[in-house]
């Protein structure tokens, strides 16, 4: 674990609060840039979320206590499946047979995760099996999707993902205005009310504005909260400082069940009240 760089080490930050909140979420997708150097840290994770030691720190891993452990070390654990593309697709039968697997429940813990190598590779059939597990996520099954880029991914499994990324993303610092007016509110949320028609007219106008930004607000939360602990260059969010982890946390996880809902026909007025409710509701 020496030598990480920047962003592997903001990836095992956010990991562990994400633990230490126990705000896992049901799916993510990870963007890997090394595939043999960053799948190690991607295990790390998994196997947070598999320790019967309830671990909540990278460095308290690797107990040698549980089995879970050793037997993710020798890919043996019955209760992680890791499917690869055959060829240059991954297949409608490959996930079919994965459901089958994790039809009953585990034997061994609450928590079952699998994880789908280079999600770019999902063609349209196999995606809407996929999509299938993701909108009805049963209860302790965790998805892991991988990717080298998230674009390449289809935009309705990235819409029900949580997105981590390894890549180096130094656009950080460049936050689009209308992006860093909303965020503003999120400090005070109660004020999306007052500020109803404000905000509608000239940052939240249409669905399509909506769901740019809230992708966008996303990003630069799990970015903040990965690098809060370390040296705090983020003097543009100083703002967010005030507003608890969990709370944070909390946003992330409502931005993530809000923006597939707006991908269906539904009234986007009342999409809004919604999701500012429950804003409004943890602050
Ligand atoms: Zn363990």
């Amino acid at each position: 674990m020496n030598d990480l760089t920047y962003v592997q080490e903001r990836f095992i930050n956010y990991i562990e609060k994400i633990m230490q909140s126990n705000k896992l979420s049901h799916s993510y997708l990870i963007e890997l840039g090394d595939f043999s150097l960053e799948f190690p840290l991607v295990l790390l994770f998994v196997k947070m979320i598999l320790c019967s030691e309830s671990v909540n720190k990278v460095t308290d891993l690797n107990c040698n206590r549980c089995n879970s452990c050793r037997l993710i070390d020798e890919n043996s654990f019955p209760d992680l499946q890791i499917i690869e593309a055959e060829g240059n697709q991954i297949k409608k039968s490959q996930l079919l047979s994965l459901k089958d697997e994790y039809q009953n429940k585990s034997l061994i813990g609450q928590r079952r995760v699998y994880i789908i190598k280079n999600a770019e590779k999902l063609n349209p059939s196999s995606a809407n099996t996929i999509l299938k597990f993701l909108e009805e996520p049963e209860e302790g099954i965790i998805a892991i999707l991988l990717t080298s880029n998230r674009y390449q991914v289809l935009d309705t499994i990235l819409s029900r993902c949580q997105v981590l990324s390894l890549l180096d993303d130094s656009d950080f610092g460049d936050i689009d205005d209308n992006v860093m007016t909303f965020m503003k509110y999120l400090a005070h949320p109660e004020d999306l009310f007052t500020r109803y028609k404000e905000i509608y007219d000239s940052i939240l106008p249409d669905k399509e504005t909506a769901k740019e930004m809230f992708f966008a607000i996303e990003k630069i939360l799990i970015n903040y909260l990965s690098t809060k602990s370390q040296e705090n260059e983020n003097s543009n969010l100083s703002f967010l400082d005030s507003v608890d982890t969990n709370i944070l946390l909390s946003y992330i996880t409502i931005i993530e069940e809000e923006i597939p809902k707006l991908v269906y026909n539904i009234n986007y007025k009342l999409w809004l009240d919604c999701i500012y409710s429950r804003f409004v509701e943890v602050k």
